[in-house]
Formats: C-alpha cells, structure tokens, sequence
C-alpha cells in the first residue's frame, strides 16, 4: 500500500458523518454541536443522524425528544462561518438493497449508508450484494463503516470497487476504528482502493467532534501516514 492518502476532505476542518440528541442517538443538540465545531475550528459540518426505524432501534428516536425540524436550518442560516448541512445515515435493509433513508418522513440529499445490524433483515451472507444493489439504485453519497463487523462475511474489496464505479464516497470512521470495531483489513482495503476517501469522526457527542478527530489523525499517523496525508478540497 501506498503511505499517501487523498482525502477529498481535509479532516482538520471538515466532518461529514456526525449525530445530535436532537434527531436520533448523539449525546448533544444540534447548536451545542454547531458551537463545538467552530470552537475547534472547523468550517464544514454535515449532521447525519441515523433515518426512523423507531420500532426496531432505540438509536432512531431523538434523545432528547425534541423532534426539532432539522430542514428548518438551511446552510449558512446559523450566522456564523461554519457551513452546516443536515443529511442522514441511512440504513441498508436487505440483499435486493432496500434501505431506509427518512427522519420521520424527512429526506435528504446527503446519504451515507450503513448496515447496523438489527435493521438489515435479509440474509446475512448476502450483505455485500445489498450494498451493490443499493448504489444502483439509490444516490448516495458515501458508504459508512464497510468494515464493522456487523455481520460476516462482507467484501469490502468488492463494495469499495462499485463505490468507486458510481463516484461514491466511502469513509475512514474515527469511532469504528476507535471503539475496535471495524476488521481492520477491511479499514486498509478502503484507505488503499477508495477512489473518494472522506475523513468523519461519526461523532455523537462534543467532546468525539475533537477529541475522535486527533485521536482518528493519530491512528493513521501510527499507521505510517504521518508526512502524506493530502488535504482535500471537499
Ligand atoms: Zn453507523
Ligand atoms: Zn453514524
């Protein structure tokens, strides 16, 4: 592998993966997240809390139960620098690649999908398939956390390849990394093969909007990248 990374994001001040006690399971509001993010500098902030499968997963419904409108902010609207965007983490459903992808009955622009596995119902050896079925289908942005192990086996090698065939993200989660989550061969298939590699702490707290982002940097710089990792543009 090589020891450059080509970010299309700079992760010193981008974050395109984050959650708030507002919309599903983070620890902190919207604006308490929006005012951490300035404080630590950043410029770009996408909240992407997870899409409503109330009955199935506690992480769907708001904290804090305060079910605010989350397109009731536009981009910009917060008065500040920081460009804010509000998109989803959708979930992926089964191998035909149904997902759903609303906060109660909301939709957004801005998709990443993930498998979190109780709400996939299909069969668990054809969770790759899904995710291939799911990128023809439907326009997502980036492919969250491909290497959790949620359930086995997925192809990683094979989901990054149709990502990059339809110009779709796929991302290096701080926390999936972080918590000892992820396969970490699947973590290096994506750092070496994404074509648009994005940099998120999927943050649910404050404090994960830092302190998961130096910790994440750390990781890779660990990991021999130190001197190469690019800074994107996005
Ligand atoms: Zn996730
Ligand atoms: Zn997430």
């Amino acid at each position: 592998m090589s020891n450059i990374l080509k970010f299309r994001n700079n992760p010193w001040t981008t974050d395109y993966h984050s959650h708030t006690s507002d919309w599903s399971d983070g620890e902190n509001t919207v604006e308490e997240m929006i005012s951490k993010a300035e404080s630590i500098g950043l410029e770009r902030l996408m909240i992407t809390d997870h899409c409503t499968i109330e009955e199935k997963n506690m992480y769907s419904l708001g904290r804090n139960g305060a079910r605010r409108d989350p397109s009731a902010r536009n981009i910009n609207d917060n008065g500040t620098n920081l460009i804010l965007g509000f998109g989803v983490e959708a979930d992926i459903l089964d191998e035909e690649g149904n997902i759903r992808s609303d906060i109660q009955e909301r939709y957004f622009d801005f998709i990443i999908l993930s498998l979190h596995g109780s709400a996939y119902t299909g069969d668990p050896r054809k969770v790759t398939e899904g995710f291939i079925n799911a990128m023809k289908k439907y326009p997502i942005r980036i492919i969250g956390h491909p290497y959790d192990f949620h359930l086995d086996p997925m192809n990683v090698g094979q989901i990054v390849k149709c990502a990059n065939k339809f110009g779709i993200g796929v991302e290096f989660n701080c926390k999936s990394v972080l918590s000892g989550n992820a396969n970490m061969d699947g973590v290096m298939t994506v750092l070496d093969k994404s074509e648009k590699l994005y940099f998120t702490t999927d943050a649910h707290s404050v404090d994960a909007l830092e302190e998961d982002r130096r910790r994440g940097l750390q990781f890779l710089k660990d990991e021999g990248f130190e001197r190469d990792i690019s800074r994107g543009k996005e």
